[in-house]
């Protein structure tokens, strides 16, 4: 079966690998889409910390069912959306719920080999049936979920000013859930072409872009009180630690975005809002179901999706895709 494999930083090549056998337990699955996020981007530049190449990449994965197990919940032919985070099931945050952040986690396409191939095998309950979505659809959940899952953590009212700060595929994912919840959404971003991308598509009105006068214009929105919630989608440590300033008294931070470094803030500052101060990482099947619910009303736009590839072509076409002039939100690459 096609594979395409990432065997050092930069380089990109297809190859030839035998079509796995599913193992007790586990379904066989043909990969329809895979979505390109940028970790993927930081993978082939080299610059993902904790990853070992050759790897194959992809995790935002729709597939058809091929061959499920005995007795399974699922039937061939069914379309799915692949849960990418492979927790362990007994760790002391799976027992609470939290296969999000399980100890033992590991991440499709980046602790071990993703969906960039025809075929994969995984236990079933990282499989989600997706009837009603189409198989683009049931491949952008899981971006979408990550920022659904943060939304959640936040546990915002309706009429909240929130801000998110970074309007990538990530922070257009949490400005359209925290709008769905009733949020006053406002986003910032040092690009115009993503903040007219979320006017245009999204309905966010309220965007500032980044620079001279910036602190000014979000204060004039929120009456000199600031946020509700902010979210952080910058991945930028600079902009993480400017983000603490623009939460309101009494106001929630989401940490969304994470970054190799250490990041610092004020405590006189944080404890004169008593803010609260939130991690949010990858999403759990409830944010999932969430995502795959709001795309059966109708509520996330097609028009998310703004390149497309043959996986065939993933070799010649990827690194067009590193470059901000080529505007992409989410990239599919066609498997099927
Ligand atoms: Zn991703
Ligand atoms: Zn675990």
């Amino acid at each position: 079966m096609l594979t395409v494999i990432c065997d050092t930083p930069g380089t990109l090549t297809a190859i030839d690998r035998p079509k796995p056998v599913p193992a007790e337990g586990e379904a066989l699955v043909r990969i329809r889409r895979v979505g390109v996020c940028g970790t993927d981007l930081h993978i082939f530049t080299g610059n993902q910390p904790y990853l070992s190449y050759p790897r194959v990449m992809g995790h935002e994965l729709s597939a058809t069912v091929e061959e499920a197990p005995q007795g399974s919940r699922l039937a061939a032919g069914d379309t799915v959306s692949i849960i990418p985070y492979i927790s362990c099931g007994h760790c002391d945050a799976c027992l609470k719920g939290r296969t999000n952040c399980c100890r033992n986690i590991g991440v499709l396409g980046v602790h071990r080999d993703g969906g960039m191939t025809e075929y994969l095998c995984l236990p079933e309950e990282f499989l989600l049936k997706a009837d009603g979505l189409s198989v683009d659809q049931a491949a952008m959940v899981e971006f979408l979920a990550i920022g659904a899952h943060a939304v959640a953590r936040a546990r915002g009212r309706a009429g909240d000013k929130v801000l998110i700060a970074g309007a990538g595929p990530i922070g257009l994912a949490v400005a359209l859930f925290a709008k769905l919840e009733g949020a006053e959404v406002t986003l910032i971003d040092s690009r115009t072409d993503r903040l007219d991308f979320a006017r245009r598509h999204l309905g966010i009105a309220s965007t500032v872009l980044l620079g001279d006068g910036d602190v000014n214009q979000l204060s004039a929105i929120t009456d000199g009180n600031f946020f509700d919630t902010v979210f952080d989608a910058t991945g930028n440590p600079k902009a993480i630690e400017r983000g603490f300033g623009f939460v309101a008294h009494a106001g929630t931070y989401v940490l969304v975005s994470i970054v190799a470094s250490n990041i610092s803030f004020s405590d006189p500052e944080f404890h004169k809002r008593e803010t609260t101060l939130l991690g949010s990482r990858n999403a759990t099947i409830e944010d999932f179901e969430h995502v795959m619910k709001a795309m059966r009303d109708g509520k996330v736009p097609d028009a998310l999706v703004t390149h497309r590839m043959h996986l065939a072509d993933v070799p010649d076409s990827f690194a067009g895709l590193t470059d901000p002039a080529a505007g992409v939100v989410k990239a599919l690459v066609e498997v099927a």
